[in-house]
């Protein structure tokens, strides 16, 4: 039997990801009642492990990197151990016409289009030192750069494989394309992780290290800590809102609070009627941010017969379907695999005509010969068809948002305040920038209380 809900809390978190599992610790640490309603019947929301194969692995978030020193520390504390990602050997860059071989971070490009992509990267990086990451509206020729997509901007490159390699990385790190960002917004981003390339990496990068049994287990432990706070299968519909008091009613009840944090991405927290309306710019902004698309794919195998190759199993792919593939094996090599990302466009396709991994299997093949064609097993997560997601790793803001409205995600309406990684000023987009976000809301509601 399900435990009832309490009556009254201090504080009522709607979403059990590693936002709200930072809002709600740092609530109960500073002495607030808490109750943590999620829908999932699991915690940690798009960081997700399963049993593929012999081991668990990450069909959401899977790395950290240096300068994550909230998930770094939460990570050591909680006794999970972390292993550098497989990069050993030569990687592979596929440009729709051929494959070959490459080693260090540029694939191999001709000497000209080397030269482009330097040049491109330096001015991105002199572009994103201007804006700032926690109120971009307020950077020099915001406007400006608010009116333009990320397609404005790439347009410079006039290399084939130079643009194509940028929309691969864009595509990995958002999951959506160029024409779909706000340039302001882009670097904003950039800012907040440390710039292009340290979110394109492996070694030194966002890719650095990975979770021995998976990322979640990081949450699961933290969760367990919260113990009885914790409600599962309890997704949130209507948040009720007057002068000091909020009830937030979900599909398991009410429960009457001081404050709500509200830590799940835009495009759902819109979905939670407020009770009265939110004002309208904040809905107008979030109208704007549009969950990208990913589908992970891990194809598991009997032996990781591409590092027999000296091939690292990196792919970077202007071809497809799959973009960018990893080695994924277990830390133990128990369970050896391989991670393809579909991304973007080819996301959405997927979602339309879902679970054929024959074209993946087809191209990696090509890559790492026959024995690719016969996996183990092949998991699969797709993260646009999640309801309690609706698309990832981020949403991500289109043209004229921020500039037009004037505005933050992080800005409360009454005793409502809002977490999750979109909110956050560093490491926006990933698992740091949910802690941070997490933390962020928790002083705002100790101070109010
Ligand atoms: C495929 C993929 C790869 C990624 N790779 C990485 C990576 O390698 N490294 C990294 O740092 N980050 C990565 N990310 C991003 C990272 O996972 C997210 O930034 C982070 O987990 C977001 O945490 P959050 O708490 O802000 O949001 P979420 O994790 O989305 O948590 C929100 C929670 O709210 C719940 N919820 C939603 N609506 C309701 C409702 N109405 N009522 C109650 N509950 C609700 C959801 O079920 C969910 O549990 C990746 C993400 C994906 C999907």
């Amino acid at each position: 039997m399900l435990a009832p809900l309490p009556d009254r809390v201090d504080v009522v978190v709607v979403g059990a990801g590693f936002a709200g599992l930072a809002t709600a610790a740092a609530c109960r640490a500073a002495g607030a009642s808490v109750a943590v309603l999620e829908a999932r019947d699991r915690v940690g929301g798009r960081v997700w492990s399963r049993d593929v194969g012999a081991a668990r692995l990450d069909l959401g978030g899977q790395w950290i990197g240096p300068g994550q020193h909230r998930l770094e520390a939460l990570t050591r504390r909680l006794g999970v151990a972390t292993f550098p990602t497989y990069a050993t050997g030569a990687k592979l860059l596929d440009d729709g016409r051929r494959t070959r071989r490459y080693k260090g971070t540029i694939p191999s490009l001709g000497p000209l289009e080397l030269i482009e992509t330097h040049l491109a990267l330096r001015r991105l990086d002199r572009m994103m030192a201007k804006v700032s990451a926690r109120d971009p509206a307020s950077s020099p020729d915001a406007a400006a750069l608010d009116a333009m997509t990320v397609a404005d901007y790439a347009r410079r490159l006039r290399s084939r494989r130079a643009r194509g390699l940028f929309d691969v990385a864009l595509g990995a790190i958002f999951g959506a394309e160029a024409a779909e960002m706000s340039l302001l917004w882009f670097l904003a981003y950039l800012r907040a992780g440390g710039g292009l390339m340290a979110l394109s990496e492996i070694e030194g990068g966002a890719q650095e290290r990975r979770f021995v049994g998976g990322a979640q287990g990081v949450a699961d432990r933290w969760a367990a800590e919260l113990g009885d706070a914790i409600v599962l299968g309890a997704p949130v519909r209507r948040v009720v809102w007057r002068d000091g008091e909020v009830v937030v009613h979900g599909e398991r009840g009410a429960i009457a609070a001081r404050r709500v944090v509200i830590a799940v991405p835009p495009p759902l927290a819109a979905r939670i009627e407020l009770d009265p309306a939110g004002p309208a710019r904040r809905d107008q902004l979030v109208q704007r941010a549009a969950m990208g698309a990913i589908v992970k794919v891990i194809v598991a195998y009997e032996r990781p017969f591409w590092r027999e190759r000296e091939l690292s199993g990196e792919v970077v792919s202007l071809g497809g379907p799959a973009s960018v593939v990893f080695d994924n094996c277990s830390h133990d090599l128990r369970q050896p695999a391989l991670l393809a990302f579909v991304q973007a466009e080819a996301a959405r396709r997927w979602t339309a005509a879902p679970d054929d991994a024959g074209p993946v299997l087809d191209q990696l093949a090509r890559y790492f010969g026959d024995e690719a064609r016969r996996p183990v097993t092949i998991a699969t997560a797709d993260w646009a068809a999640e309801p309690w997601s609706r698309g990832c790793p981020v949403a991500v803001m289109a043209p004229r948002a921020l500039t037009s409205t004037g505005t933050t995600l992080r800005e409360p309406v009454g005793p409502i305040h809002f977490a999750g990684t979109e909110t956050a000023v560093e490491w926006t987009g990933y698992i740091e920038g949910a802690l941070e976000s997490g933390e962020r809301a928790a002083r705002e509601v100790i101070r109010a209380l």
